[in-house]
Parts: structure tokens; sequence; C-alpha cells
């Protein structure tokens, strides 16, 4: 059992210019794949739409998660022009919820 929670709002509103995914959370390797399938579908379900994926209300950030969404980055970017950006947190922090004491 891990205690890693990760939340993920989609915001695809027409008009936006982009479709925006919210994190929230913590990122970790298994939550990132998490991510990487959201963004993975939000692309299936408008190709032409740009994506920003919005990183900085994460509470917990593992580096290990930067790698899983750095290989989904090129996976996704690899036969499309349309942007995928991230925007990243100023500083990794420990995870509130598997500190003790
Ligand atoms: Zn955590």
């Amino acid at each position: 059992m891990t205690p890693h929670k990760i939340s993920i709002l989609v915001r695809a509103d027409v008009g936006r210019g982009a479709i925006e995914l919210l994190v929230t959370g913590c990122l970790t390797a298994p939550t990132a794949r998490i991510l990487s399938a959201q963004i993975a579908r939000a692309r299936d379900l408008q190709p032409y739409e740009p994506i920003l994926v919005d990183l900085t209300g994460v509470q917990h950030l593992e580096p290990a998660a930067l790698e899983e969404l750095r290989a989904a980055e090129a996976a996704l970017t690899a036969d499309s022009a349309v942007p995928l950006r991230f925007a990243l947190p100023e500083v990794a922090t420990p995870c509130p919820l598997s500190s003790v004491g």
C-alpha cells in the first residue's frame, strides 16, 4: 500500500485554446504512469488541441516521476507537432503523507 495519491482535473472546455490537466497530490513513478495515461487519452480525444499539464500544485515530486513524464512526452510528440507542455513546480518537496512524527 502506498500513501501516495494523485488528483487530476482535466479542463477541456471549448474555446480555451488548450486542454489543461491540473495535477495535485503526489507525483511518483506509479502516479506519473496514471497521469501519462490521462495525457494520452486527452490527446486521443482532441489530437489538434495543445495540452498543458500543470504540475505547480503538486505537493510531492519524485525525480523518477519526471522520467516517466519525459518518456510519455517523447512518445506523444514523436508523431505530432501539437504542443504538449509541462508547468513544473519550482522545488521538489518531501511527501506530506509519508512523513512520520
Ligand atoms: Zn507522496
